[in-house]
């Protein structure tokens, strides 16, 4: 369960995240959609503890994050837009460096690895360099990682943008998969398509959070 609380996110003086509240329980999948600009990427930064809240509070499981280690211990996995991938690494060795950092066994780094490989659709290209991948088998391979942490909260930040129909469908069912194992969920998307597959919504826009759909 993530539970945030009145969280504000401020850059100097511009507002990204405005006095936002939600809480996502396991089994269940956000989407917050709205314009670019609208602070969706800075409310995820936030969950993950990779900006710092101006004010208000972000709990997991009744435990503050406050900083991406404490995020990172608490389960809680970004799949960050543009990828944040290395480039000059091979797929395989991108999802391996999370789950090596965290002191998973080697062996079950090996089948983590692999099964979310072929999760996406990727099992043959592991060996690849990110760099030789297309922009969507790369956005593929983020999601990828993200799957093989085996987070209890997801945050994905437009993880299909780059993904034809069939592949945004398999990425879609995939998430909702980690709520079915008890993962909770937040995807921002500025696909209503998207947002619309999610068992709740909320807009973002200025900073300010508004429930279309309840969870
Ligand atoms: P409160 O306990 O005062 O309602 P919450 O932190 O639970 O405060 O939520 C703040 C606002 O956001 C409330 O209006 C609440 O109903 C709404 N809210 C929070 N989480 C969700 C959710 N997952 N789905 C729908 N609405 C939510
Ligand atoms: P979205 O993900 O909805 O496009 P962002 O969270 O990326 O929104 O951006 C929200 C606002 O914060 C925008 O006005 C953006 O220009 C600004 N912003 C984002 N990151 C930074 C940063 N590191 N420093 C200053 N301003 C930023």
């Amino acid at each position: 369960m993530i539970t945030v609380t009145k969280l504000t996110v401020a850059y100097d003086d511009l507002v990204a995240v405005a006095d936002v509240s939600l809480r996502v329980p396991p089994g269940f999948v956000l989407a917050v959609s709205g314009p670019s600009g609208a602070g969706k990427s800075s409310l995820l930064w936030a969950l993950a503890g990779a900006v710092r809240a101006s004010s208000g509070q972000v709990e997991v499981d009744g435990l503050t994050i406050s900083d991406r280690p404490t995020a990172a211990a608490h389960g809680v996995v970004l799949i960050p837009q543009g990828n944040g991938l290395a480039r000059v690494l091979t797929a395989r060795e991108n999802l391996s460096l999370p789950l090596l950092a965290q002191r998973t066994d080697p062996e079950a780094v090996d089948r983590q690895v692999e099964q979310a490989l072929a999760d996406v659709g990727l099992q043959d290209s592991g060996d690849h360099l990110v760099e030789e991948l297309s922009g969507g088998e790369q956005q593929r391979v983020a999601v990828a990682r993200g799957l093989a942490q085996q987070g209890r909260i997801i945050l994905a930040d437009e993880s299909t943008s780059e993904l034809d129909g069939t592949n945004r469908e398999r990425v879609l069912d995939l998430l909702r998969r980690e709520a079915g194992r008890g993962a909770a969920v937040i995807m921002a998307t500025h696909d209503l398509n998207v947002a619309a597959g999610a068992d709740g919504h909320a807009t973002m826009d200025e900073g300010h959070l508004t429930w279309q759909r309840r969870l």
